[in-house]
């Protein structure tokens, strides 16, 4: 008999558990016969109750259940007067998922770009099984410098697609040139030169992806149609 299925503890019976992330914080226990329904302040809890009552002894890490889609964009524009437009297509888009019954996770904190907070998107991307970012006119042009916090999204997103782990969905919003996510609403030639050679390799490479990839438009009155869309590419 193979050590462990004779044992007070059985693990293969854990493997496939999740834990339940009550809205508003803390974690139910996930076992189906469980009567307690009480709410535990961090996972490790639950796996202390699943293994002293259930005698079921989960994985340390596990996902959260419901949290397939991860929201990610750009903090605050730099187009005059649309300061706030990135944060409420990206608002609407995980009210709208939410309203159709799923949990998308939207990183709504203006913090600090440290360590921290990359751990965390790191984590949050790594448990999603898709990606949207919400991308509008202006918004890739801060990408030219290597330390900005959207571009080490989105190539964390794309590196993740590529190793076949989540899917990439793209909104876009406010155009349909690819281009103005570079260079904004500005006409200026020159000055939409500067915006796409400060990019750079990195520019022209997103560009191409973007010209490759499934795009879905953005528009206010089609978020039944734009939620269906972003809910039909689970994998
Ligand atoms: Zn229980």
């Amino acid at each position: 008999m193979p050590k462990g299925n004779h044992g007070r503890v059985s693990r293969p019976r854990g493997q496939n558990i999740k834990y339940i992330e009550v809205p508003g914080g803390g974690f139910l226990c996930p076992h189906l016969a469980c009567r307690t329904r009480r709410v535990y302040p961090g996972t490790e809890n639950v796996r202390q109750h699943l293994l002293n009552v259930h005698r079921i002894d989960p994985p340390v890490k596990l996902s959260n259940l419901g949290k397939k889609f991860i929201i990610l964009y750009r903090w605050n524009s730099t187009i005059r007067g649309a300061e706030q437009m990135p944060a409420t297509v990206a608002t609407l888009l995980a009210l709208k998922l939410t309203a159709d019954g799923h949990e998308p996770w939207i990183d709504r904190h203006d913090l600090a770009v440290d360590s921290d907070l990359k751990d965390v998107i790191r984590d949050r991307l790594q448990q999603s099984k898709v990606a949207v970012i919400c991308i509008g006119p202006g918004d890739l042009e801060r990408c030219s410098q290597p330390d900005d916090f959207f571009r080490w999204e989105i190539n964390n997103a794309r590196q993740l697609e590529h190793e076949g782990r989540l899917k990439v969905v793209i909104v876009a919003h406010g155009t349909n040139d690819w281009k103005d996510f570079i260079c904004g609403t500005s006409m200026v030639k020159q000055r939409r030169e500067k915006a796409l050679r400060e990019t750079g390799e990195w520019g022209s490479d997103i560009l191409k992806y973007l010209t490759d990839h499934y795009v879905i438009q953005y528009e206010v009155n089609k978020l039944d149609t734009i939620s269906a869309q972003i809910i039909k590419s689970l994998p």
